[in-house]
């Protein structure tokens, strides 16, 4: 490690991860933050600016994490900040309705045209529980199916990933989930149509709806294969089920109307995060009005809450979507583009057997010569080598997701010499990632 640029040891990290194990389950707030796959300090950020975040030691590193999604501007954009400020100078929570809550559905439903009315929520969890609950008030039937790999959030129904096969019930994968919660949920290989049509054929007239990530990056970039999408629509059409996609990686930034404007495939429900709310708690689901309009105080599925529609959380997804018109989208996609080709050649030198997997400017890669449709082939990669690859990169300031079942991000702020950076440490980091052994 001596050629390394940053020394390894991260002390002010670990001596706030110290405190925090102290007074919080595992030192984190959300599980993946805490570095369990890859072992090693997390590092705890004191300031983010572009493409950049700095750490408690002030070490600078190149973002390709961004949040796990939302800034795609990069952080701490002018034009975002301008418009929090304003918000906030305001007041921060009214629990009232305001006119930013509005003004950033009308700039949702505008961009995207299967989203006929959108609720506004606080997190995606919140969201898919949420459009859920709508599906099966709707339905007025229980099951649900979803796919292994697929990352909903940790709504009780929707943790089962375990148990693919055909109309397999899932148990709970987490303790604190009831069987009857995960019984309800029927959990499918991705990218697998026949086991949705068998999955239908065993439960007719149960299913209340299908749930997908519309383009998976919960278990590393895993896109469609090419009709899965519209497969699931039809057979959703054909039982009397919702069609239910899961836009909160993808909504905004795989496209301006999101996964749906690259592939076109029109769901009953859609759901919402990240993006729209510029890096504070937003999120949000909609579709069909007739839908939309059995949720309270329209309809008796009741849903509700205390900060949904914060006005600064809705002044800055509203700063952040104005700012996303197809120029920002073009450069997202270019730096994406390039990196991909980067990250593809450094390792291809090194003769690492790897896949880098995309869905428009979203990308991972995958330690295996084998093409990723579903989470079985995603586990059956050789992620030691991720993990000498991802602390070759940290040491030399490149902040990657710590985990190779995520996707990676980049922002309209990644530019040059950003990627400059990222370039100068791939040659090692593929070397490492050569050299690792199981
Ligand atoms: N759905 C998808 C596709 C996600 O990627 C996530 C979070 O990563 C969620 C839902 C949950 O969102 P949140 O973490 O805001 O609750």
């Amino acid at each position: 490690m001596s050629e390394l640029a940053y020394p390894y040891e991260a002390p002010a990290s670990q001596a706030l991860f110290d405190r925090a194990a102290a007074v919080t389950p595992g030192g984190v707030n959300s599980p993946v933050r805490a570095f369990g796959a890859v072992g090693g300090t997390p590092r705890f950020m004191v300031s983010g600016s572009g493409p950049y975040l700095t750490d408690a030691d002030g070490r600078e590193y190149v973002d390709l994490v961004c949040s796990w999604g939302p800034m795609i501007l990069g952080h701490a954009h002018p034009e975002v900040i301008a418009a929090v400020q304003e918000a906030v100078a305001r007041g921060t929570s009214f629990g009232t309705p305001a006119e930013g809550e509005v003004a950033l559905a009308e700039a949702m439903v505008e961009r995207v045209a299967p989203l006929e009315e959108v609720r506004l929520v606080s997190s995606g969890t919140e969201a898919t529980m949420s459009a859920i609950r709508l599906a099966r008030g709707f339905t007025q039937r229980t099951k649900v199916i979803k796919f292994a790999g697929c990352y909903h959030g940790h709504v009780d129904s929707l943790l089962a990933a375990a148990g693919s096969g055909v109309a397999t019930f899932a148990l709970p994968d987490t303790p604190g989930v009831t069987g009857a919660q995960a019984s309800d949920t029927i959990v499918l290989p991705y990218n697998d149509l026949e086991a949705v049509h068998a999955a239908f054929a065993a439960h007719p007239g149960e299913i209340a709806c299908v749930i997908t990530e519309a383009s998976p990056g919960n278990m590393g970039v895993v896109p469609p294969l090419p009709g899965f999408n519209q497969g699931l629509k039809d057979a959703c059409a054909a039982n009397g089920a919702l069609f239910v996609s899961d836009e909160v990686m993808t909504g905004f930034r795989t496209s301006r109307a999101g996964w749906f404007g690259v592939e076109g495939v029109v769901p009953d429900l859609m759901t919402f995060g990240k993006v729209m709310g510029g890096g504070f708690p937003a999120a949000a689901f909609g579709g069909r009005a007739d839908v939309m309009a059995h949720l309270a105080p329209a309809g008796p599925v009741y849903q509700a809450g205390t900060l949904s529609g914060n006005p600064v959380a809705t002044a800055a997804g509203l700063a952040q979507l104005r700012l996303l018109d197809d120029a920002a989208y073009e450069m997202v996609n270019a730096v994406s583009a390039q990196l991909q080709g980067l990250v593809t050649e450094a390792l291809a030198k090194e003769g690492v057997a790897h896949r880098v997997q995309t869905a428009s400017n979203m990308f991972s890669v995958f330690f295996t010569d084998r093409p990723v449709v579903d989470y079985e082939d995603a586990k059956a990669q050789e992620s030691f080598r991720f993990t000498a690859f991802f602390h070759s990169l940290l040491s030399n300031g490149v902040y990657l997701p710590p985990s190779s079942f995520e996707s990676w991000f980049v922002s309209t702020a990644h530019d040059e010499r950003a990627v400059q950076r990222i370039a100068d440490a791939l040659p090692a980091a593929a070397r490492a990632a050569a050299e690792a052994t199981a």
